[in-house]
């Protein structure tokens, strides 16, 4: 896989998964966009890629606020002239099983994980759509597909992400863009980490190959998709979950 002089934005790059996948493409050449609400993490990640010998650029801002993300690719185009690759990362998770779930819940992880994916793509499609070559990667999750106990809200989520990536893959398989999404099982990420010992056990015992996933499985799996390789996959969902999703 080669990603030089491909131009990647990854949304909640900061850590976690976002952080590894930000590492893996600029691993295989691409310049990287990085964008989180931590400046602290995030400007750590920048000087990772730095260190790499490759470019990279932090655009502060949150993604499911339309003015700040129409500034991440503005800033993203005058500095780098284009948008190859666009990876809709960033997510939150506010756990309560439903009949104790606040309406701010439910709101602020439909807005965070699913209005951001609506607002980050239409910003870039205009410009992948131009070039007639573009790469979209939505992060779902086999929540999203087999559903959880106590995350109504973040399966809804996740399974509107994945209606989304079907829908526009086909509006815009014409013009050399592909839409895809990603369904990681449990990956061990500071998101899983604030699970409790015993229910993190509970969870190993559902996973088929035994162990939590590394962010690095789920960047392998992204800098696949985005590269000229994958070009006949679109609207596709490809699950990293060490066998979860079939069982
Ligand atoms: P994480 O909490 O470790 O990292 C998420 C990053 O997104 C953080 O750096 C955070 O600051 C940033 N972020 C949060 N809200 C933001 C906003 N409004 N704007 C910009 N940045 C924001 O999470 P993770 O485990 O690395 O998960 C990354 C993605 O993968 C999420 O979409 C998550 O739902 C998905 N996912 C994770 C797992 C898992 O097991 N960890 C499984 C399936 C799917």
């Amino acid at each position: 896989m080669d990603l030089s002089n491909r131009v990647a934005i990854v949304t909640g790059s900061g850590q976690g998964i976002g952080r590894a996948i930000a590492l893996k493409l600029a691993e295989v050449g691409a310049t990287i966009v990085l964008n989180d609400i931590n400046e602290a993490s995030v400007n750590s990640v920048a000087e990772e890629i730095r260190a790499m010998n490759r470019k990279s650029l932090v655009v502060m801002g949150d993604i499911s606020s339309s003015s700040d993300v129409e500034r991440l690719v503005e800033t993203a185009m005058t500095t780098y002239g284009k948008i190859d690759i666009l990876v809709n990362n960033a997510g939150i998770t506010r756990d309560q099983l439903l009949l104790r779930m606040s309406e701010d819940d439910w709101d602020r992880v439909i807005t965070i994980n699913l209005k951001s994916v609506f607002l980050c793509t239409r910003a870039v499609l205009r410009h992948m759509t131009r070039q007639r070559w573009g790469r979209i990667i939505n992060m779902a999750s086999i929540i999203g597909i087999v559903g959880n106990a106590g995350q109504a809200n973040y399966a809804s989520a996740k399974a509107g992400i994945i209606g989304f990536t079907r829908s526009v893959a086909k509006e815009v398989a014409s013009r050399g863009v592909t839409v895809n999404a990603i369904a990681p099982g449990f990956i061990d990420t500071p998101m899983t980490q604030q699970l409790k010992e015993g229910y993190r056990q509970e969870l190993q015992k559902r996973i088929p190959v035994g162990y939590f996933g590394t962010p690095r499985d789920v960047a392998e799996a992204v800098a696949f998709l985005a590269s000229e390789e994958a070009k006949y996959i679109t609207g596709h969902v490809l699950n990293v979950d060490g066998g979860m999703a079939g069982v």
